[in-house]
């Protein structure tokens, strides 16, 4: 998405805040990881997000996770705080997140609307069956 499209699709949207904006500029993970261990792709027709997840699993853990994909700034700096959040952690504590957990990382309260580009993220994790 162009930049100016971006900004304008934020300030349509009363409730975005600085760490989004943050997550949305810089975002964390983002690239394609070689050699995976899987390689999901879902998108958000609502909006036109896309997400791409790459990641490794080694000894019952996420050791390595990247998404790659294009999306609004919702999306997109949910995508960058959840990678953040369960990279390293135990298949066993992933599988244990729910929608609230993937929500409050943002912090923010969302519309129906922008809650379903703020789950992408987990939503596209779900495809892989390890994590389910
Ligand atoms: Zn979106």
């Amino acid at each position: 998405m162009k930049l100016t499209k971006a900004i304008k699709n934020m300030n349509d949207d009363p409730f975005y805040r600085e760490l989004i904006l943050e997550h949305w500029e810089h975002p964390q993970n983002f690239g394609v990881i070689k050699n995976a261990d899987f390689d999901v792709t879902e998108n958000n027709p609502l909006c036109g997000d896309k997400i791409r997840l790459t990641g490794k699993i080694e000894n019952g853990k996420l050791t390595k996770i990247a998404f790659s994909g294009d999306g609004c700034a919702i999306s997109r700096a949910s995508a960058s705080l959840f990678t953040e959040e369960i990279k390293g952690e135990s298949l066993e504590k992933i599988k244990k997140k729910t929608d609230r957990d993937a929500l409050s990382l943002l912090g923010i309260e969302l519309t129906p609307a922008r809650t379903k580009c703020a789950l992408l993220v987990f939503n596209t994790l779900k495809k892989v069956q390890v994590f389910v």
